[in-house]
């Protein structure tokens, strides 16, 4: 099932896309999925961010491939910190490149969206607390990185975490592959079995530091391949079983 937010005539309702239509949603599809019954024409909405977090959950390096590019020996508990909820744009939003910046970098990510409230939650038990699963973009300002260790400014410029465009309730198969292209061509080419720490074992990490909240997003790090963006380029974030999230660079 494919969960979006859309805007039509002016108001945003959650809903659920079924073949060239949207069945709007009567709540938001944390608790239950109430269905309206009147279909609108997929063609005739605006598809909106389709997460509202509290939070942005990110772990780097976690993917087997982008650790032996970097040189860098295979952590031994996930490093994470956290995108500002200001950072966030949907499908086909733009993201835009700061002057104060030299060098903006895209990663494409397979990013969880929390169901249920949880805290302290086993591995074997995360996959009762996830809504859905969808593509994001962990746009960084490398050189800030380099330059500043900490990585919160790196990561937070507003329109760095694109996201989208729904939630698919379905999870990726083990071996699903997630790329990157940029201006069609392939940069990023791999599969979610590279992943060091697989994703229920990170929902449980991070919900033994903090309280996850229905609608937060937990994103789980990106393959090797990663490289710069410039000004009119075309971004996207491709994940099989999941969508394709689409951005360009203004
Ligand atoms: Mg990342």
């Amino acid at each position: 099932m494919k969960i979006i937010r859309f805007k039509e005539r002016g108001r945003v309702s959650w809903g659920v896309i079924k073949d060239e239509f949207v069945v709007p949603l009567k709540t938001a599809p944390f608790s239950r999925i109430l269905f309206d019954f009147n279909k609108i024409p997929l063609r005739k909405v605006k598809l909106e961010l389709p997460v509202l977090p509290s939070k942005i959950v990110c772990v780097g390096l976690n993917y087997r491939d982008h650790a032996k590019e970097l040189n860098m020996s295979i952590p031994k508990t996930p490093i994470i910190f956290i995108k500002p909820v200001s950072s966030l744009i949907g499908d086909k939003g733009l993201i835009e490149y700061p002057s104060s910046v030299k060098q903006l970098d895209y990663e494409a990510e397979l990013a969880v969206v929390i169901g249920k409230r949880c805290k302290n939650i086993r591995e074997v038990d995360a996959r009762k607390y996830i809504l859905g699963y969808t593509c994001l973009n962990d746009v960084t300002a490398r050189d800030i990185q380099k330059a500043e260790g900490q990585w919160t400014r790196a990561k937070s410029f507003d329109t760095f975490c694109p996201v989208g465009p729904w939630i698919e309730t379905e999870r990726p198969s083990t071996m699903a592959k997630i790329k990157l292209y940029l201006n069609n061509k392939i940069k990023q080419d791999s599969d979610i079995s590279q992943m060091i720490f697989p994703i229920d074992a990170l929902i449980s990490f991070v919900s033994k530091t903090m309280t996850l909240f229905p609608g937060d997003v937990v994103s789980t790090g990106t393959p090797c391949g990663i490289g710069p963006m410039r000004h009119g380029d075309i971004v996207e974030v491709d994940i099989e079983g999941v969508g394709k999230l689409k951005n360009t660079v203004v």
